[in-house]
């Protein structure tokens, strides 16, 4: 099995100050050999996080469909790639709801990150009403199917995200039980999708995460690893999460 994998999402969060808590969790990481480690900084901090650490990953939050062209404030996977990144975030839920992002555009931009050759972290999740109506899974179901790549070799490079919209930024998670059973249902889809190399897509966890329930959420049978954020802010915080791995 790979290993653990923690991400932090700094989302529009950090100016220059930010890459001291870059500087240390790298340092940090390469004492743990076990857990593999990223961060995604804003599109601005990107090539000099890159410069700054020498172990872990640095990715963008989202990128383009298109490589280049007249697209006012968009930033390409190629840029990303030229920054320095080594993986890109698309279809949080931010993007989703605040950038009207739908699957197929998110599906559109995970294919163009792999091919620009990034790596990249496909975000899915319900919203509570989705929840409390009983169709959390569908919903999560359709989002995978709707927006996982097709590329050639993709599962080599796919990371898939499991972030409930309301358990983000909210201090509020799923039971482990409902934890567990939807990311049995992921790796059910991504199965169905890819065939037996399906199983080998790592599925984080993401929503609250914090250093006092990181190990429990961690030890769910499928959870492959997390994906956070207000907590991935400070280099303590975040790498009490990457020490409970
Ligand atoms: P929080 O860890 O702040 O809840 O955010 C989770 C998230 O959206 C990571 O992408």
């Amino acid at each position: 099995a790979s290993l653990p994998y923690i991400v932090g999402n700094w989302k529009m969060n950090g100016t220059r100050a930010m890459l001291n808590e870059a500087r240390a969790i790298d340092r940090a990481a390469a004492r743990l050999p076990k857990v593999q480690v990223a961060v995604a900084p804003p599109a601005t901090l990107i090539y000099r996080t890159r410069d700054s650490v020498e172990l872990i990953g640095v990715g963008g939050q989202d990128c383009h469909v298109k490589e280049s062209g007249a697209f006012t404030g968009d930033i390409s996977a190629p840029m990303l790639k030229d920054a320095g990144a080594d993986f890109v975030i698309v279809g949080h839920s931010e993007r989703r709801t605040l950038h009207a992002e739908t699957s197929e555009i998110v599906k559109a931009k995970a294919e163009a990150a792999h091919s620009a050759g990034l790596a990249v972290i496909v975000c899915v999740g319900e919203t509570e009403a989705e929840r409390d109506a009983g169709s959390a899974e569908a919903v999560v179901g359709a989002q995978v199917e709707g927006s996982v790549p097709g590329t050639d070799g993709a599962v080599d490079r796919l990371t898939v995200a499991y972030e409930p919209v309301w358990a983000i930024g909210t201090g509020r998670v799923p039971s482990i039980d409902d934890v567990a059973a939807m990311h049995k249902a992921i790796r059910v889809k991504l199965v169905a999708i890819y065939g037996d190399a399906g199983a080998q897509v790592r599925i984080l966890y993401g929503g609250s995460v914090k250093a006092d329930n990181a190990a429990e959420l961690l030890a769910v049978p499928e959870v492959g690893g997390a994906l956070v954020g207000g907590a991935s802010l400070a280099a303590e915080s975040f790498l009490a999460i990457v020490g409970a791995a």
